[in-house]
């Protein structure tokens, strides 16, 4: 079908794609690129994460409902998702996206997160992005999370997007290579919600572009529902996966 746009079509999809003259995922010049940018030869070859879902996680699971990571874990949040799996092409394209100023990647990113939610068929009242600490802020000059937490509150139908409600207030050393316990121990205290009317009785959707071992979305989901949030769902575009 992809094959066959007319002419109008490709124009408006440049104006719409406009980075498209290289696929998001492989950084080449391709013929033809899907909807979200992709070129075909990444789009048949890319780590979605198939179903059936870990309940909490989001992670594939072989049978059951909790995979055994989730039984350890004992996560806050109510329930997470991510699209894919954080192998090639997409821990490239996160990377591009987070520490090399590929902020339009937003979009295609959101596009997809906005299918697996809806696939989901979560209900929430507003968007919360996992923030950064203001030091690491104006070091990367933009936070990655809240391109993606605004992006997806537009194309689900303007949801509220509570930008500066939830605040990192420890600027917490980088938790490459920390495995959970580590984390948790990092992240003690790190976040807290200096606005409580604005997520008070409300169902947030907490949006972060990786999931590792789920710390920093449970210290996330502690301060909002310590604040009075009803419950927290969390969807991300990647996850590591553990075998
Ligand atoms: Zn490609
Ligand atoms: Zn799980």
């Amino acid at each position: 079908m992809e094959f066959r746009v007319g002419k109008f079509l490709k124009y408006m999809l440049d104006i719409i794609y406009p980075r498209s003259a290289v696929c998001i995922a492989c950084g080449r010049e391709c013929k033809t690129y899907n909807r979200y940018g992709f070129c075909f030869a990444c789009y048949e070859n890319l780590p979605f994460i198939r179903p059936p879902h870990c309940c909490v996680c989001g992670r594939h699971i072989e049978g059951g409902e909790i995979c055994r990571l989730c039984v350890e874990a004992n996560h806050v949040f109510t329930s997470a998702l991510s699209v894919f799996e954080y192998n090639m092409p997409i821990s490239d394209m996160v990377k591009r996206f987070k520490y090399r100023s590929f902020t339009h990647l937003a979009e295609p990113m959101a596009m997809l997160m906005v299918e697996a939610i809806e696939l989901r068929g979560w209900s929430f009242d507003a968007v919360v992005p996992v923030p950064l600490h203001t030091k690491r802020l104006s070091l990367r000059g933009y936070n990655q999370a809240e391109y993606l937490a605004h992006s997806i509150g537009k194309m689900m139908g303007g949801k509220e997007v509570l930008g500066t409600a939830l605040m990192r207030i420890r600027n917490t050393p980088s938790q490459i290579g920390m495995d959970r316990a580590e984390r948790m121990w990092n992240l003690y205290n790190a976040f807290e919600v200096r606005q409580e009317d604005l997520v008070k009785d409300k169902t947030i959707l907490l949006i972060d572009d990786v999931f590792t071992t789920g710390s920093t979305v449970d210290h996330c989901s502690s301060a909002l529902l310590e604040a009075g949030a009803r419950e927290v769902y969390v969807a991300t575009f990647a996850t590591t996966i553990y075998h």
